[in-house]
């Protein structure tokens, strides 16, 4: 029932959409937009000051503060950090209460007569930069802006039917950028057009002093915004060739899904070391956050080349067509995950293709990332008890487990796993059809169509069949089926055989190893021992019924020494060497707690590091997925 309640009201939310992206529900023809104004000009200090004028009837009023986060998957709204909460009713002060079962809800009784209530509340913006939205967001010079931190609404109906006109004051002398439409500036506040509260909370703002406005498709007719803030003017210096890959990638999206379903884009680009590192996802624009140096860093730039491709495909998978189960009509009703092995997944993989057939990877670049997905996911001994698709249903709790234990716990392995499954899709529909068809024929089939304004369709795993179906006729229900629900042994890899390659180890890092250890400071022995460490020796995790599990090492113990001799990274690399064939045993020293143990290893292997290679008797698929497909760029690999 609920899911039939869920479906019935998103193609309502459907149907409003397409007639007017944010129309007002005809049973309250006459009430007003809330307005919100938040002052941004103490962000430097960490502190945002909201205020709103919501209109109300008098009597028993319920207002509430988002708590599940679209693109986040979680009740992750910082209530915490929402502080300094006042209710005025003409100019007199109105008590509240919490309820006390939803730490997210207030309750309050609004005196006769009074038809707007004033809420003023404070965004305290926390310092460590951990978790999505909710990390620290703002520096000494620059600022993200969610609007979801920054209101409360009354749960009465779907946030589409909710207007809201939005105001927003900068510090002196920052600039700004937002896919939020603005109706004008007055006196250092921005005015914005009014929306819906879907629309608001879909649109942040980027801020800052240092910035830079990069347009990608001046040419029209759809207009593509590359918005950076940064803490310095010299990060903002992204290369030429950079810029001309990222004009490659909105060319390959239009190639790959035939429409595109919003008005204008724009990539809200942080660049700062004191911000949280993440990105999330909106229809008409994205919030990716790296590194002050990244744009300028030929290492830091590889690693996160693949970052904005992956959001903006969101645009199409995750925003337009949305899982039923995470199309929820407002803020405060759990989402259910079970589909975000399509929603994150496929995305995952559509990402990696689009930066390599953007140029934004090479092709061996392409290649290394591939065998370490490939790598890390074939020793996940947590695949024994949990299935991929749990990992999808306990996203919610996943997201926030600790590093340590992960192969056995599992994380959000619907990402990279995601990349493996959609890849043998890829490979099977090409392999059946001989390389008439592929996944691109499904994504302009079920991402395409016409050109629209955001709107939401939602999907259910039959539609996922159906559309395959209607590619290549397959059992599609049992392929996805028999690699979502199975126990292993290990990852499935029949995309990269199938794609004309082979998973192979040896002594040589790939060069993504090599950058990965160089900027995480971390040293990777997870395919020889069984051990995942940084550079002090901190053991972040041990994979169960390795060579290092099996002689008694865990996660969070120290590695002190290697035989005999106090650890560093080549004190450890050359150890590994050295016992390769007929040499001595690894004899590892770990501190654990307070308490120091000696481990002999026997173990005589060597390095061992992942690559993928080429299996001459199979036609390289692999090869062909990543050629690009725009115009006059298809000729350029
Ligand atoms: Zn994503």
């Amino acid at each position: 029932m609920t899911t039939f309640y869920r479906i019935t009201l998103c193609a309502f939310i459907l149907f409003v959409s397409l007639a007017g992206f944010s129309q007002a529900n005809p049973k309250h023809p006459s009430e007003a937009a809330t307005t919100v104004v938040v002052d941004a000009t103490h962000a430097p200090q960490k502190i945002l000051h909201s205020r709103l004028q919501i209109p109300v009837t008098s009597g028993e009023l319920t207002l509430v503060y988002p708590e599940w986060i679209p693109g986040e998957h979680g009740p992750t709204g910082p209530i915490v950090d929402m502080t300094g909460l006042e209710f005025f009713a003409n100019g007199q002060r109105i008590t509240w209460r919490r309820d006390l079962k939803d730490m997210f809800t207030f309750h309050l009784t609004v005196p006769p007569g009074v038809t707007t209530l004033e809420a003023r509340l404070d965004l305290v913006l926390p310092a460590p930069p951990e978790g999505f939205s909710s990390g620290a967001s703002a520096t000494e010079r620059m600022d993200v802006v969610s609007w979801n931190q920054l209101v409360l609404y009354k749960p009465e109906r779907p946030t589409d039917h909710i207007n809201f006109s939005a105001s927003l004051k900068l510090p002196d002398g920052w600039h700004y950028g937002t896919a939020l439409p603005v109706e004008n500036e007055n006196n250092g506040q921005i005015n914005f057009k009014t929306v819906s509260l879907t629309e608001l909370v879909d649109s942040p703002v980027i801020t800052g002093r240092h910035f830079r406005h990069i347009p990608l498709t001046p040419e029209g007719p759809i207009q593509h915004f590359i918005e950076i803030a940064s803490d310095s003017d010299a990060a903002l210096q992204m290369p030429p060739e950079t810029v001309d890959e990222y004009k490659h990638l909105i060319a390959e999206t239009g190639a790959l899904y035939g429409a595109r379903h919003y008005r204008d884009y724009h990539f809200l680009l942080s660049l700062s070391d004191h911000v949280a590192h993440f990105g999330l996802e909106h229809h008409e624009s994205s919030d990716d956050r790296v590194g002050e140096r990244t744009m300028i860093d030929d290492d830091d730039r590889w690693l996160a080349a693949g970052l904005l491709p992956h959001e903006m495909t969101h645009s199409w998978n995750g925003k337009y067509r949305r899982p039923a189960g995470l199309a929820t009509p407002d803020y405060q009703q759990p989402m259910e995950g079970d589909l975000l092995w399509v929603y994150e997944g496929l995305t995952q993989y559509l990402g990696y293709i689009l930066t390599a057939r953007s140029g934004l990877w090479t092709k061996q670049q392409f290649l290394d990332e591939a065998a370490e997905t490939a790598a890390a996911l074939d020793h996940i001994p947590g695949r024994s008890w949990r299935p991929l698709q749990d990992t999808a249903d306990a996203a919610q709790i996943l997201y926030n487990a600790l590093p340590e234990f992960g192969n056995w716990r599992r994380g959000v392995d619907f990402y990279p796993e995601g990349f493996l499954i959609w890849l043998d899709v890829d490979t099977a529909i090409r392999q059946k059809t001989n390389g008439q068809k592929s996944m691109n024929d499904f994504c302009h089939i079920f991402h395409g169509g016409q050109n629209t304004p955001p709107m939401v369709k939602p999907y259910n795993f039959d539609e996922v069949v159906n559309t395959l179906n209607q590619v290549v006729p397959n059992d599609w229900r049992k392929f996805l089926r028999d690699r979502l629900d199975t126990y292993g042994p290990g990852a499935p890899l029949g995309g990269i055989t199938n794609g004309g390659w082979k998973l192979v180890y040896d002594e040589n890092p790939s060069e993504l190893t090599k950058v990965l250890e160089r900027a995480r400071q971390v040293v990777d022995a997870r395919f020889s021992i069984g051990l995942a460490l940084n550079d002090k020796g901190e053991i972040h995790d041990v994979i169960m019924n390795s060579v290092a599990w099996n002689a008694g090492i865990a996660p969070g113990m120290v590695l002190v020494a290697v035989n005999g001799r106090k650890f560093t990274p080549d004190i450890l690399r050359e150890a590994l060497k050295a016992g390769k064939g007929n040499g001595p045993n690894l004899d590892l020293l770990v501190l654990n707690g307070d308490f120091y143990k000696s481990h002999a290893l026997n173990y005589h292997d060597g390095e061992k590091y992942a690559h993928l290679v080429r299996d001459e008797s199979k036609p390289d698929i692999l090869s062909d997925i990543i050629k690009p497909l725009a115009g006059a760029a298809a000729g350029r690999n």
